[in-house]
């Protein structure tokens, strides 16, 4: 195997910020390298899927595109599909015009000098998937290492299997990125369902670093949303556990009747309507809690039910079109 033809796969949502420094470092300083050393063919891009922004990046990508057209092309989705659609609107586009793609976020938080890694492990140990795991959080605040790596804990104890501290940043052959293909779910999570996939796996470790400009597009409102799309895409045991809940309080309902109903004996009376009140609420807040879990699911099924497509593509530049 040898000068495989490399999409790589760039989601963008308002990143005119940092887009022109993303082109630079990927277009000129990796691209052009890893074509000039004959690791990957000259048909190889950098392929920019705007998500619908609001600013001017899809501008940007076109000055791009018009300027380089041999290293830069362009999707353009019809509208704000969130970052996981519109990367799959980016990889199933470029598994038809390459031979491996690899998806890797626009502010250059991943380390570009990985991507050789991965590609020496396609070609020398025939991985299908190659997977980019951050070595450290050192980087990270405190709060968002945290709330990651509670999420990575909540994930495995949900019976889901993902890679630790992986996000998005991975290489795909055309074999795997066909596969994938076949799942149609509409709430996506790439993390969770590449794995499924099966196929010879590789990692590759490297140090995620700060954006280098802009603002980041997950605020916590949002990445918690992810992390329950994560978690209810691809476990039922959030469901499970409210019925051991459920049942363990029902057990517990019935030792305190026979404790109170001993005491009533013994002729002592039982006072205090605080612990009374603070156990309905306990038991209300539950009741609720437990109805929004399965509400998720409802609603999961519900989308999944209408088969709406999962984004729309408006626009291509790509000279290999
Ligand atoms: N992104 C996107 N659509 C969205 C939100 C984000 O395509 O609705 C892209 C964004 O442009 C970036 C990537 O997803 O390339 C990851 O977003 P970000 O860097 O803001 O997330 P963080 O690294 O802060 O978790
Ligand atoms: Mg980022």
């Amino acid at each position: 195997m040898s000068n495989p033809c490399l999409y790589l796969v760039v989601p963008c949502y308002n990143e005119s910020e940092v887009l022109d420094t993303t082109a630079k470092v990927l277009g000129f300083e990796k691209l052009r390298n890893l074509v000039a050393n004959g690791k990957v063919s000259a048909a190889s891009r950098i392929l920019f899927i705007n998500d619908g922004s609001k600013d001017d990046t899809w501008m940007k990508i076109c000055f791009w595109h018009s300027q380089h057209p041999e290293t830069f092309s362009g999707l353009s989705l019809s509208r704000n599909r969130g970052h996981q659609n519109a990367l799959l609107a980016g990889l199933l586009y470029a598994k038809d015009k390459a031979d491996i793609v690899i998806s890797l976020d626009a502010d250059l938080q991943d380390d570009v000098d990985a991507i050789d890694e991965m590609i020496d492990k396609y070609v020398n140990e025939e991985c299908d998937i190659v997977y980019g795991v951050r070595s450290s959080r050192k980087k990270d605040s405190f709060f968002k290492r945290f709330t990651a790596e509670s999420f990575y804990k909540i994930m495995s104890w949900s019976g889901v299997e993902i890679v630790f501290n992986h996000a998005d940043y991975r290489l795909m052959s055309k074999r795997a990125l066909e596969e994938l293909e076949k799942f149609s779910e509409v709430n996506l999570f790439l993390r969770g369902l590449v794995p499924l996939l099966g196929f010879k796996t590789g990692i590759v470790y490297y140090e995620r670093g700060v954006r280098q400009a802009g603002q980041s597009k997950y605020p916590f409102k949002k990445m918690l949303s992810f992390a329950v799309d994560g978690i209810t895409s691809f476990s039922v045991t959030p469901l499970r556990f409210i019925t051991k809940l459920g049942l363990t309080i029902f057990c517990l309902s019935i030792l305190m009747l026979i404790y109170f109903c001993f005491r009533w004996y013994s002729g002592e009376t039982v006072l205090g309507w605080a612990s009374l009140i603070c156990s309905v609420w306990a038991i209300g807040g539950l009741i609720l809690f437990c109805l929004g879990i399965i509400g998720e699911y409802i609603g999961k099924i519900y989308k999944e039910s209408k088969h709406r497509p999962r984004f729309i593509i408006d626009q291509i530049i790509d000279r290999n079109a």
